[in-house]
C-alpha cells in the first residue's frame, strides 16, 4: 500500500521494503537505516516494544503504550518513536469514542493498545479475556476495569487472534470462545475486528448479518499506515488509492 501511496503522489524517491530481522540485530539494524537512507520505518511484532525502548524521542502515546510501530529518522540523527495503531483505531470507527462505552476482548499488545486509545479518546472501557488474570493485571495497568462476563456496549472490539485462519470457520465456536452470543452481539452498535486475513472475519459477518455496523482488521491496518505515510512524508496519504492496494494484496 505504500508503494501505491508513493507512485499516486509521484514521490519517485521512495521505496518501500520488507526488512525480516532478528530480535539480537534490530537495534543494530534500525540505526544503520539513516545512512542507507531511509526515513522511517514501520515495525512489528516482536520488536514494538525495542523500537520504542531505543528512540531518542517517543509520542505520549507510544510511552503509555509502552510499544512503537513507527520510527521516523531526524536529519541530525535522532529516532522518533510514534504509536500509529492507537489513532488509527479511532480514525476506523463511524462513531464517537467521546462518551461512548467499549468492551475490549483480549489481553494482548493488541487490546493494550486499542485500550489506550479508546480511554484517551474518552470512551468508558471494560475489558475481557480467556485468561480473566491477565485482563485484571492489564485494566489495573491503564486504569480500567476488567470483567469475568461479557457484557453490552456502544462498542465491542475484538484484539483476539480468534478468527484467524481455516480452523474457525464456524461461528458457533467463535461465538463461545469469545464468550459472545448473537442475542449480546446484536447489541452493540459497532463491532470492531482487529484481525484480519484473505477472507472476511466470521465474527463481523456474523455481527453484520444481526444489522450491526462493523469495523475491519484491513481498515485499521490502512489507517496505520496511512498515519505512518504521513509522519515520513508530510503529506497527506492517498487513504483510497492504500485500501485498494492492500485489499488486491
Ligand atoms: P496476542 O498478544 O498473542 O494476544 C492474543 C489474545 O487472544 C490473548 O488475549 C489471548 O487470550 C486471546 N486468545 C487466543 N486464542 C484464544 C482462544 N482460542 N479463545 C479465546 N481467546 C484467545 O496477539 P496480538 O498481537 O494482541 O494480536 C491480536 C490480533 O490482532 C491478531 O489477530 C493480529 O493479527 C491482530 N492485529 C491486527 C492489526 C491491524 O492493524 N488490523 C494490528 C495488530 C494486530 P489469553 O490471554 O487467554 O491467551
Amino acid at each position: 500500500m505504500h508503494r501505491a501511496a508513493f507512485a499516486e503522489l509521484g514521490l519517485e524517491g521512495f521505496s518501500y521494503q520488507l526488512l525480516p530481522v532478528p530480535p539480537e540485530l534490530f537495534e543494530e539494524t534500525v540505526r544503520a537505516l539513516p545512512a542507507a537512507g531511509f526515513v522511517g520505518a514501520n515495525v512489528t511484532l516482536p520488536h514494538k516494544q525495542a523500537a520504542l525502548a531505543l528512540a531518542d524521542e517517543a509520542s505520549p502515546a507510544a510511552l503509555a503504550i509502552g510499544a512503537a510501530n513507527t520510527l521516523s529518522f531526524a536529519a541530525d540523527g535522532r529516532i522518533y518513536a510514534e504509536n500509529t495503531d492507537a489513532p488509527a483505531l479511532i480514525a476506523s470507527l463511524p462513531l464517537a469514542a467521546a462518551g461512548a462505552s467499549a468492551v475490549v476482548l483480549g489481553a494482548g499488545g493488541t487490546a493494550r493498545s486499542a485500550i489506550w486509545a479508546l480511554r484517551a479518546a474518552g470512551a468508558a472501557v471494560a475489558v475481557w479475556n480467556r485468561t480473566p488474570e491477565r485482563a485484571r493485571e492489564l485494566a489495573a495497568t491503564l486504569g480500567v476495569s476488567a470483567v469475568d462476563r461479557v457484557q453490552s456496549a456502544d462498542l465491542l472490539c475484538n484484539c483476539t487472534t480468534v478468527g484467524l485462519g481455516p480452523s474457525w470457520a464456524a461461528p458457533k465456536d467463535i461465538l463461545q470462545s469469545l464468550a459472545l452470543d448473537t442475542d449480546l452481539l446484536s447489541t452493540y452498535a459497532c463491532v470492531v475486528d482487529f484481525v484480519y486475513g484473505g477472507r472476511a472475519s466470521s465474527l463481523l459477518a456474523i455481527a453484520r448479518g444481526l444489522g450491526v455496523r462493523t469495523v475491519d482488521g484491513l481498515t485499521i491496518l490502512c489507517e496505520q499506515g496511512a498515519l505512518s505515510f504521513e509522519l515520513w512524508t508530510g503529506l497527506s496519504a492517498p487513504r483510497s488509492v492504500m485500501a485498494r492496494a492492500a485489499a488486491e494484496a
